[in-house]
Order: structure tokens, then C-alpha cells, then sequence
């Protein structure tokens, strides 16, 4: 009986050994958890579920019982602590050696942590686990001081919530906007004036350097009054099981668009996985949702030995006060050289389009619904679009 684990149970290693079994795949199927918690999904930790609208239950993958009654040998509390190529086992922290035919390295990644004095007292929280999530609600109250040093997702997804908490928020980030490295100065603007306009104060140009009981001090020697410090500064994938098993990596594990690393038996999935991408033409790295939930079953495809050639349009959402949006595409900085507007960026009802040469590489609809697949078809279709039309609300997306 074959044989296929699965490091990492979270959204990718669910979501692969659920199309293991959807395809038909009869072996054994050990799932390896490091959380005392069984599959759960992160992006309502810092919305519905930090926010106390969304319950528990809402944020699992599987319901109770689907592991069992799919013959998921679901192992949580226990960390992948080494691969031995060689002789195809994983070593885990339980003491006990997994025999593998096929290997799916699903670990995601790791929030990037702050080094400095007082940065290990526990006034200082980060968000990546349920655990986190629940802490910063219970320390969002009414009137609480909270310092947030960075203004990427995570920093205004949780300052978003901690604003509806009633608390006051200070934002911290060494760059010169709000989102830069996501969006660019342009659309990281519309962010920074969201949250002002809710109250929030920015300081760019800025980082922490300091906690003490009751104060952050800043990088240009201020003094800001805080009892919490939450920091967002990014995520690194984490590959040291893969390194340390001498598989290439670098950001992430490195696999081809069939999501095989440079052993054909291991695969990897997710956060921590840097694919090549045939639509981009280079290895990427995503930290997000639908790479999760897409990349999963493309890998358990790929392990299977159907032909694989994952190449989503990257795809990222974000919900903050009345602001919804969806993203597709990256659009950094050095990506594109035009941001065009259709409909009013003032009321909050608009897409953005991000060209380079003419061509959309990038969109975000925010407030406007049932379009992301259309702004995908456009990035896809990779042809130059009339800006003329492409501004026109009139012109469906779809006719361009
Ligand atoms: C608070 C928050 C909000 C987010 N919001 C959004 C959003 O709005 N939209 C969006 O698109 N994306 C969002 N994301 C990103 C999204 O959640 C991630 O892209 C997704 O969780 C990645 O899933 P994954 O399964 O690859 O990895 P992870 O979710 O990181 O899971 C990896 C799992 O592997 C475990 N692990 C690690 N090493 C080992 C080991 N050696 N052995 C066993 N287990 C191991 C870890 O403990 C973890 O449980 C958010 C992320 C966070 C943290």
C-alpha cells in the first residue's frame, strides 16, 4: 500500500489530502501537523474572527470527523523534524519514522519577528495562529494604546479591527506609504487615507526600536504611548526541513510548475513554496489564500503523476471597515509603469488596473463584485488594452 505524507497541516496539506482522496488514491495518507489544532484557515483571524463576528467552527477546513471517516492519519501537535531522502522516512518530534513513497512539504511560513529591547515581553504580539488571534481580541479593549509596526495586510487588517475595538492606533513602517511593496505608492495611498479617516495615525519613514512598559520608541526617538505593540513585518517561508534535507531552496523551497522540488518524490505547496510560474516566465513565491487552496490539490495531482502545470493569476482579498477588495496580479513597484482608474476612487467603488507597455498586469476591484475573473481573463490575455475603454464602465470587461 502506497504511502504519501504530508508535512504541514494547514490549508495546503488539508486541501492536498482531500484531492487524494477525490482522485481516487487509496493508500495511506499521514497528515503532520506542528498545531495542537486540527486544519484551519488564517485570513478570518485578522477580520471576521479577531473582529468576534465569525465563531470557531467557521474557520476549519474539514468538519470533526472528515479525517477519520477519510482515512487521514491526521497527527496534530507533531513537527517534521527531518527528511531522510535516502531511505524515504520523515523523522517527527514524537519519536516515530514515516515511511513515504511521495512527500508534500506544505510547512507555509513564519511571521518575521522584531529584535530588539523589550521585544520579547508580552505586550509584544504577533497573528499567524488561532492562539494569536484570540490574545489580541481579548487585548483589544475599549481606550487600549496600540502600536502596530507595519502597514503591510496584516498591520491594517489589525488595526482595522482594533479601531472597531474602540482602541487608539498608531501605525508604524520605514517606507514612505502604507502597502508599498503590495500595491505601490498609488493604491497604498487609498489605504493609509481609509484608515486616517477612521481615526488612525501613520508615521512613515518610521520603525520601532524599543518597548517599554507603556511606550514604543521609534527610530526618530519618539516616544508613543502604548500598551500593546502588534507587529506585521512579513512572513519567511519556512524551508529549513527541506534545506537541511539538501533540497534546493531559496525563499521558499524551489519547485518546477508541476510543484516538484529537486527531489521527484517530494513536492511542496502553499506559502513556503517558490514555483516556477509558466504565465510570469520565474519562480514566485505567493502568501496567499488561493495558492493554499489551489496549489494543495495541484501538488497531490502532481504526486499522483497526472500532468501538472499550476499557472493561477495570483489572487489576494482583503476585508477592512466597509472596505472589500480583491487583487489579481502583483502588482509591486518596477512592475508597471500606469495605474488607470474605472469608476470613483473618492466614493470607494472602483477598479484599479496596474499596465506596463500598455498591457494590464495587475487589477483590484474594491467594492465591486463579480469582476475578478474578467480583470484575470485581461492579465491572462496579456495583449495591449485601450485605455479609453478599459477607464469606460460601460464597456464590459469582457469586450475589451
Ligand atoms: C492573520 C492572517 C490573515 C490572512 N489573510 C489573508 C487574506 O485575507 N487573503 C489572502 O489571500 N491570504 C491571507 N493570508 C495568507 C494565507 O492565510 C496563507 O497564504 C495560507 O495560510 C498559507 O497556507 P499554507 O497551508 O501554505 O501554510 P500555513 O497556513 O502557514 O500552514 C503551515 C502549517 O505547517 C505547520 N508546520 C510548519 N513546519 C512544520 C513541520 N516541520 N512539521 C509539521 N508542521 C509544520 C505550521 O505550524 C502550520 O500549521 C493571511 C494570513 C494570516 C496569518
Amino acid at each position: 500500500m502506497p504511502s504519501y505524507v504530508i508535512a504541514g497541516a494547514s490549508l495546503a496539506g488539508a486541501k492536498a489530502a482531500e484531492t487524494l482522496r477525490d482522485e481516487g488514491f487509496d493508500g495511506d495518507i499521514v497528515l503532520i501537523g506542528a498545531e495542537h489544532e486540527r486544519p484551519y484557515e488564517r485570513p478570518p483571524l485578522s477580520k471576521g474572527y479577531l473582529l468576534g463576528s465569525d465563531q470557531r467552527d467557521s474557520v476549519y477546513v474539514h468538519a470533526d470527523g472528515w479525517y477519520a471517516e477519510n482515512g487521514v492519519d491526521l497527527r496534530e501537535g507533531t513537527t517534521v523534524t527531518a527528511i531522510d531522502r535516502g531511505a524515504h522516512t520523515v523523522a517527527t518530534s514524537s519519536g516515530a519514522q514515516v515511511s513515504y513513497d511521495k512527500l508534500l512539504l506544505a510547512t507555509g511560513a513564519s511571521p518575521r519577528r522584531l529584535n530588539f529591547p523589550g521585544s520579547d515581553r508580552e505586550e509584544v504580539l504577533y497573528l499567524r495562529t488561532v492562539g494569536d488571534s484570540d490574545r489580541l481580541r481579548s487585548a483589544f479593549q475599549p481606550g487600549t494604546r496600540v502600536v502596530v509596526a507595519g502597514a503591510g495586510w496584516i498591520g491594517l487588517e489589525t488595526t482595522a479591527a482594533a479601531r472597531s475595538a474602540e482602541c487608539a492606533v498608531t501605525v508604524l513602517e520605514p517606507q514612505s506609504g502604507a502597502l508599498t511593496d503590495q500595491l505601490g505608492p498609488e493604491l497604498g495611498a487609498v489605504f493609509a487615507d481609509l484608515h486616517r479617516a477612521h481615526g488612525v495615525e501613520f508615521r512613515f519613514g518610521e520603525k520601532a526600536v524599543e518597548f517599554r512598559p507603556g511606550m514604543v520608541i521609534t527610530s526618530g526617538s519618539a516616544e508613543i504611548p502604548a500598551d500593546l505593540l502588534v507587529v506585521g513585518i512579513g512572513a519567511a517561508p519556512n524551508d529549513h526541513l527541506a534545506a537541511r534535507a539538501g533540497l534546493e531552496t531559496g525563499n521558499g523551497v524551489l519547485t518546477d510548475e508541476a510543484l516538484r522540488t529537486s527531489d521527484p518524490d517530494i513536492f511542496a505547496a502553499g506559502d513556503v513554496a517558490n514555483s516556477f510560474h509558466p504565465l510570469l516566465g520565474r519562480r514566485v513565491r505567493v502568501e496567499h489564500w488561493a495558492n493554499a487552496l489551489n496549489g494543495g490539490p495541484a501538488a497531490a495531482r502532481s504526486m499522483l503523476g497526472q500532468a501538472v502545470s499550476y499557472d493561477p493569476v495570483p489572487y489576494f482579498y482583503s476585508d477592512q471597515y466597509d472596505l472589500g477588495m480583491e487583487c489579481a496580479g502583483l502588482p509591486s513597484p518596477g512592475a508597471y509603469d500606469q495605474v488607470l482608474y474605472r469608476g470613483d476612487r473618492d466614493t470607494l467603488e472602483f477598479i484599479a488596473f496596474w499596465l506596463s507597455g500598455g498591457v494590464v498586469i495587475a487589477g483590484m476591484n474594491v467594492n465591486v463584485w463579480d469582476v475578478n475573473d474578467d480583470i484575470q481573463a485581461l492579465i491572462r490575455a496579456a495583449r495591449p488594452v485601450d485605455p479609453a475603454r478599459l477607464t469606460n464602465p460601460d464597456i464590459p470587461l469582457t469586450d475589451l
